[in-house]
């Protein structure tokens, strides 16, 4: 059955963790668990299967990013390396758990409108 709904909206709803079809229930059960339907409309959002797609689009935003900041930090002499490279670390590391789950949830909103035909 065609859906009315655009694409964008399934896509941000998904950002948020919410439901792509109600924009209500929550995607996930845990961290990165999908839920196996939503708990408000009971979309079966848990089949939609994002694969690899959410890490690597992950690395393919922060990369671009942290690379350079890490060349930069590594080249300037004015603080310890042994303090800053561990905190930069820590800063890569807090950036992915917060991104993660958000590209995760937008990637399902896309797959689920795709499923959804034109
Ligand atoms: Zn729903």
């Amino acid at each position: 059955m065609p859906s009315s709904r655009p694409m964008l909206t399934s896509i941000l709803r998904g950002l948020r963790g919410r439901c792509p079809a109600c924009g209500q229930g929550r995607v996930f059960d845990g961290f990165l668990k999908q839920a196996p339907v939503c708990s408000h409309c009971g979309e079966p959002i848990g089949q939609i299967r994002a694969e690899d797609g959410p890490p690597w689009f992950t690395v393919l935003i922060l990369g671009p990013v942290l690379a350079p900041i890490t060349f930069l930090v590594s080249m300037n002499e004015s603080g310890p390396l042994w303090l800053s490279l561990p905190a930069l670390g820590t800063g890569a590391v807090g950036a992915v758990l917060l991104l993660l789950p958000r590209v995760k949830g937008a990637f399902i909103g896309l797959l689920w409108r795709m499923q959804q035909g034109a």
